[in-house]
């Protein structure tokens, strides 16, 4: 074949790339329709947990979720504008937000206050079709949801608005605060509180077919709390909260060495002083920082693989950088690094970014920036083109 013949692959001509594995989606989805009695709901907000919600939405509905979640209504109209026809609710929008477009795309809604109902309601009379409505209780967590005392008063106007075909409660939904210590006491204070608002919906006269309680953690830690449907968000991308369950993360990031210079020691890394080298060695740069997702907190502990090791991040992470000790490692410009990636390798995992910035999995996979090129694996191909990035992560050698 002619020089031409084989451009370049994408890690060598693009900057950073976020690789997700559709496969790792899918296992993660079946493990999790196995283990639920009733319906899975496959919670896909923040852009699915910054895995592209359209694919991840896709590819849970072809893996055993029946329903999808979102926050925003502008989330859910995403999806149906890509033409996702699924079950599909929405939470946590403003009063004002548009219910008429909601109902116009058969988006269920939501509803933790009087004020919402109202609101609901009269886009239902606006459009001439009744609202699907979830009440939603706040359960212990003092957000989202409305407070037990303004629960009968919410049953009551939602029956009242029933009655007049504006509105059906086909759910009443709650949020778990603690589900990650299967054994912390507030856990069945919620769901007592739970079971006692479903009563007094009942009393009200309304007959809600999906009572749901559980996200990940509980879904893994309590069957108990499964009900009638679990919304599962960070267990679909493979992150569990609960520390019980092997699940696959999708997520692999990689950025090329873009330059390598030999230094001596005494050497000042990046801004300040906060990494001085000790000793003559090399240096790699890496086009990606923390407008690209990699926590600034993680600084003085990260590391990235290179040529299939480990490489400590050496000074602060900047807005647009980082740089890597390769030691006396004659690694080149166009190499590439596994920032992270799902361990099978010995790269640095996601998690392991979340411990070396003091966070959590979850903020570090929504945090991964514009600017990183985006690649999916699609479930099918999953396993050969995967061992591709892996082998990419590992160097040219
Ligand atoms: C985000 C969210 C979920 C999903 O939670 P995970 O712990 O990520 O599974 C479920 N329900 C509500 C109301 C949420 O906001």
């Amino acid at each position: 074949m002619s020089p031409t013949a084989t451009p370049p692959g994408p890690h060598l001509r693009a900057g950073p790339v976020l690789t997700v594995d559709l496969g790792a989606i899918a296992s993660n989805t079946q493990l999790f329709a196995d283990r639920v009695a009733g319906r899975l709901m496959a919670v896909v907000k923040a852009d699915g947990f910054g895995h592209d919600g359209v694919a991840v939405a896709r590819t849970a509905l072809a893996h055993g979720a029946s329903w999808l979640g979102v926050t925003t209504l502008g989330e859910a109209t995403a999806l149906r504008r890509a033409g996702i026809g699924a079950p599909m609710l929405s939470w946590l929008n403003p009063v004002g937000a548009d219910f008429e477009g909601a109902l116009a795309g058969r988006i269920d809604i939501a509803v933790p206050s009087l004020a919402h109902l109202r609101a609901v309601a009269a886009a239902a009379a606006i459009v001439r079709r009744p609202a699907d409505v979830h009440l939603h209780l706040d359960v212990g967590m003092a957000r989202d949801g409305a407070e037990p005392a303004a629960w009968p008063t919410l049953c009551q106007l939602a029956r009242a608005f029933e009655r007049q075909d504006l509105v059906r409660v086909v759910g009443i939904m709650g949020h778990l605060g603690w589900a990650e210590d299967r054994h912390d006491p507030c856990n069945p204070i919620a769901a007592q509180s739970f079971k006692a608002a479903v009563g007094i919906a009942r009393q009200r006269g309304l007959r809600p077919s999906l009572r749901h309680l559980a996200a990940t953690a509980a879904t893994l830690t309590d069957d108990r709390t499964h009900l009638d449907l679990c919304r599962v968000g960070a267990g679909i991308v493979g992150i569990d909260p609960s520390g019980t369950t092997r699940l696959r993360p999708a997520m692999t990031l990689t950025a090329p060495v873009v330059g390598v210079r030999e230094v001596g020691p005494g050497t000042s890394v990046g801004y300040g002083h906060s990494f001085v080298t000790s000793r003559r060695t090399r240096l790699a740069l890496l086009p990606v920082g923390y407008a690209d997702g990699l926590p600034r907190a993680a600084s003085g502990r990260a590391s990235v693989q290179l040529r299939g090791r480990s490489r400590p991040v050496v000074g602060l992470v900047s807005m647009d950088q980082v740089v890597v000790d390769i030691g006396t490692d004659p690694i080149g410009t166009g190499e590439v690094a596994t920032v992270f990636g799902p361990g099978g390798h010995g790269e640095p995992t996601v998690r392991d970014w979340a411990r070396w910035a003091g966070t959590i999995e979850h903020e570090i996979v929504t945090g991964i920036g514009p600017r990183v090129t985006r690649r999916l694996v699609p479930a099918e191909s999953s396993s050969a083109a995967l061992a591709l990035v892996a082998s990419s992560g590992a160097g040219a050698r």
